[in-house]
């Protein structure tokens, strides 16, 4: 085992590893399953769009296109009773810390049909990757990578779904949310929340967008289709009623 001597200089290696994990989950979230999926502010070559829905169903343990799924509810049902995990209508401290639980709760409003994520091979896989950090590790180290992972991971989706709706300006007084640009770097764009809920297939959320200039070099190589009209455009189309997975209110 690597164990106490796997170490950054101050750092405890599983915590570097927990944390990296949770960025790369964390991107993954909000460029693929957000962007992309949820909203259709453009197109993923299908070779990375394969890659990260295996990804995300053994990391995440759910399918990318019910996290769309989910979070088109909350756009549909912004701050009402309907909304899965609105702070003003739960206690904002339910919502930032019960993340997981809210959306287990929101999924079963979703058509039977909807995929769950939970194969038996990415669940092997899964399986596979938490023995392999075991056998490198040991038991304190993966267990501390876990407890940072989910920390982080599900702490930056939980202080999109309460800050996001709670403080800040709102320059699209007909929208729900609020925008507090210095959050859009640590929440990965999402410090901009009334601009999104106002333009939600804009593929660019605001000037301090940190997605943004990852989604063009994607999209230099060939692996995201922008479709610049789309960053212009405000477009509520991709909420709408007749978005086709979700039918249950
Ligand atoms: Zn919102
Ligand atoms: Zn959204």
């Amino acid at each position: 085992m690597l164990g106490g001597d796997a170490r950054v200089p101050g750092v405890p290696v599983a915590v570097v590893i927990g944390f990296s994990s949770a960025v790369v989950a964390a991107l993954v979230t909000e460029v693929y399953c957000h962007r992309c999926l949820a909203h259709g502010a453009f197109r993923v070559h299908r070779f990375l769009a394969s890659l990260l829905d295996t990804y995300f169903q053994v990391v995440v343990g759910t399918h990318p296109q019910t996290w769309a799924a989910v979070h088109r509810l909350h756009h549909r049902y912004a701050d009402t009773p309907l909304d899965p995990h609105s702070p003003l209508q739960r206690r904002p401290l339910t919502v930032l810390a019960g993340s997981p639980f809210l959306f287990a709760i929101a999924r079963r409003r979703l058509p039977p049909d909807t995929p769950s994520g939970r194969g038996i091979v990415h669940l092997g896989l899964r399986g596979l990757l938490v023995g392999s950090f075991f056998v490198m590790f040991g038991l304190v180290q993966v267990l501390t990578m876990l407890a940072v992972h989910l920390v982080c991971y599900l702490g930056v989706m939980g202080m999109v779904n309460t800050v996001g709706h709670l403080y800040g300006r709102k320059p699209h007084p007909d929208s729900p949310g609020y925008d507090l640009a210095w959050l859009a770097i640590p929440l990965l764009g999402h410090g901009y929340h009334n601009s999104h809920h106002a333009h939600p297939a804009a593929a660019r959320t605001g000037p301090l967008d940190p997605i943004w200039p990852l989604l063009r070099v994607l999209s230099a190589v060939g692996l995201v289709e922008l479709d610049d009209r789309r960053t212009r455009v405000a477009s509520r189309a991709c909420c709408g009623a007749s978005t086709p997975l979700v039918v249950r209110p």
